[in-house]
């Protein structure tokens, strides 16, 4: 208790102050366990000094070209934004940074801090080679997180809000998955205990989650070499597609190496080889205002498990079974859809 209270004192004195600190408590409970507490905090926040920069840098970015999105949209009569989307792509990245900010003094000062302080390894000691693999593994970690999103229902159902646009523009970068902060820690884990810090896991989140929000644009075709290795608006406009080819691609957020080694990559088509893209879910909603986005997977999942007769398996595959899995084939998975697809144009 002593301890606890002797970091809580010394955080709180110094957030008042405004400046970064860092507060390293090195102590002995029960005579079992050594542990360093390392907790960057500032009372603009919990933000580090580098995610501020950032987001200082970013800030203007996103500012100047979503302009320039809107401006050639414009100029080309394109329909790549609608006010109602717009506003709703503002209001979930409102509530998506309300939740992280609340949160990340938890899941930072304490989780991962908690699983760095019983790291199996000590981080590795040159720079470049510190933050060139922490990159890889953070971006390896993030395309399971996504992986897993996509495939499980219980996660689908936070997921399917970035996917709930059927448009395709800058903003949906930040249509986030709300309630996702408050597991996404949890693929941090093994990084902390591979000796990485936090707050360097945290940063580096961050950096490729700005790539990951400039992905989503038309404006920008192919880019050649790039294509190879990094994931490009091509790629991430597949990932928006809910034609049935598309449907679980591209899970990366900064490499698409990821999804070239463990099989979900697919390469955009144009409509002469396949089809044009559609945005959005495979069954549009109803209703489209900001509650129904956030609950319908939910409520659906509710209406499922209330099913008369199911067996245990059966609930258990409407909750963490493929999403759209169904006991009586009245929904479809996108394997289903594919395999559907493929009859058809092989009669
Ligand atoms: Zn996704
Ligand atoms: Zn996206």
């Amino acid at each position: 208790m002593y301890f606890k209270r002797r970091v809580a004192n010394r955080t709180r004195k110094c957030a008042t102050q405004g400046t970064i600190i860092r507060v390293n408590v090195a102590g002995k409970q029960k005579g079992v366990n050594i542990f360093t507490f390392s907790i960057s905090l500032t009372f603009t926040g919990m933000t580090t000094a580098r995610e501020q920069l950032l987001l200082f840098i970013t800030t203007p970015l996103y500012l100047i070209v979503i302009g320039l999105e809107i401006f050639l949209s414009k100029l080309r009569q394109q329909n790549t934004y609608t006010l109602k989307d717009t506003a709703q792509n503002i209001y979930f990245m409102l509530l998506n940074g309300g939740i992280d900010l609340l949160f990340r003094a938890v899941y930072i000062g304490f989780i991962l801090t908690f699983f760095y302080n019983h790291r199996f390894v000590e981080g590795i000691k040159i720079p470049w080679l510190y933050w060139i693999i922490l990159l890889l593994f953070e971006d390896f970690m993030y395309y399971w997180l996504h992986r897993v999103d996509h495939m499980v229902r219980f996660f689908w159902a936070t997921h399917v809000t970035h996917h709930s646009s059927s448009q395709f523009n800058l903003t949906v970068g930040f249509r986030s998955s709300i309630l996702e902060p408050l597991y996404r820690f949890v693929y941090f884990i093994p990084i902390a205990l591979a000796g990485f810090q936090p707050i360097d896991i945290a940063f580096i989140y961050a950096i490729t989650q700005t790539w990951g929000i400039l992905v989503h644009t038309e404006k920008i075709k192919k880019l050649g070499l790039l294509e190879y290795i990094f994931v490009t608006p091509s790629h991430h406009r597949v990932h928006h597609g809910s034609n049935p080819k598309y449907l679980d691609k591209n899970l990366g957020m900064f490499l698409i190496i990821w999804d070239k080694l463990f099989g979900t990559f697919q390469p955009e088509l144009s409509a002469d080889e396949y089809q044009p893209i559609k945005y959005g879910i495979t069954k549009p909603l109803e209703k489209e205002d900001p509650v129904t986005i956030v609950v319908h997977e939910w409520q659906n999942i509710g209406k499922d498990l209330h099913k008369k007769g199911l067996s245990f398996k059966q609930r258990w595959k409407y909750l963490f079974g493929l999403p759209g899995w169904s006991h009586d084939g009245s929904t479809q998975t996108s394997e289903d859809m594919r395999r559907m697809e493929n009859e058809i144009n092989n009669r």
